[in-house]
């Protein structure tokens, strides 16, 4: 039989006391923050959050402050059923999904000013990201008392701006990051690979296989990190990603770009193919 939907709370108010009475029950709390579009690198973090902790909040919500004024918000993909299918047979115990008007009512205008590491590369080409996603996510942690927050490897920088985040302003949750979950071609899931067309999609692969060529080449014994930006971007060209947006090989705590590699560092890339932007990374290992 299929399992039934977990509840859909909506008031702020109603899941801060459901979640406290969970508590109160003996229950530990884990939540998931997704903006929904619901896809297995989302589904492996609810899982991993079932594995962890006894009771799963899973919160769906387009976050609007951490979009630019050109970005996709308004097309971004609301698939609301179908989630609730999918956490249905994770066994989510329940989902947050609130609306725009409370999350931000009109006398909204409190903001986190996120940590240093937002400024470079996706903060440095998208202003005001990282503030909105700080913000969102602070909220969230504030509404769902939670023992363990989870999130995915794939948004790799947005970990380093959460974790900074609850370092900095003392938020009690531990923060646990969970690997990228690819395509078998290698192509990472994305909730905006829906809009790729299957030439887009043919040549998308380019970022998974421009960092596993890096990885690749640090095996080799490759060190030099422009060699290695220098290999990334003629991957991503020969496939016909030509609207690169960086190209990083950078410190894996400040994401500061790193002249070589003496330890772990990771690669980092953001491009478009057609009109959709996409991120990947990997952490790079010398030995
Ligand atoms: P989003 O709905 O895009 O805001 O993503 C919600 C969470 O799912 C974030 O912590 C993402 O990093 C994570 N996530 C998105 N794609 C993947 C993936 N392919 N593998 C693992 N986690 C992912």
């Amino acid at each position: 039989m299929p399992s039934a939907s977990p509840p859909v709370i909506a008031s702020p108010l109603d899941i801060t006391s459901l979640v406290r009475a969970a508590r109160e029950s003996g229950h530990t709390i884990a939540v998931v923050p997704t903006m929904g579009a619901l896809h297995e690198g989302h589904l492996s973090l609810v899982r991993e959050a079932k594995r962890v902790c006894t009771f799963v909040v899973t919160t769906i919500f387009v976050n609007p402050t951490q979009f630019g004024p050109q970005e996709d918000l308004a097309k971004y993909p609301r698939t609301l059923a179908s989630d609730l299918d999918l956490l249905a047979r994770e066994r989510c115990d329940l989902v947050f999904a609130p609306s725009n008007d409370t999350m931000y009512p009109p006398s909204f205008s409190t903001f986190v000013e996120p940590p240093r590491v937002a400024s470079r590369l996706e903060g440095a080409i998208r202003p005001g990201h990282f503030r909105g996603v700080a913000t969102v996510v602070l909220k969230l942690f504030q509404l769902v008392p939670a023992d363990v927050a989870l999130f995915g490897h794939k948004d790799y920088q947005q970990t380093l701006v959460i974790r900074h985040m609850v370092r900095d302003l003392n938020v009690p949750i531990a923060i646990s990051v969970r690997p990228t979950v690819r395509e078998p071609d290698g192509l990472a899931l994305s909730s905006r690979n829906a809009y790729l067309n299957p030439d887009e999609r043919r040549r998308a692969v380019a970022l998974s296989q421009a960092l596993f060529a890096a990885e690749k080449a640090v095996q080799g014994g490759e060190r030099n990190a422009d060699m290695l930006r220098t290999l990334m971007e003629h991957t991503l060209t020969a496939a016909g990603v030509t609207a690169i947006d960086y190209v990083a090989i950078a410190d894996p705590d400040t994401l500061e770009e790193l002249p070589r590699l003496d330890a772990p560092a990771i690669a980092l890339i953001a491009a478009r193919v057609g009109s959709t932007r996409l991120i990947d990374n990997l952490r790079l290992e010398p030995r």
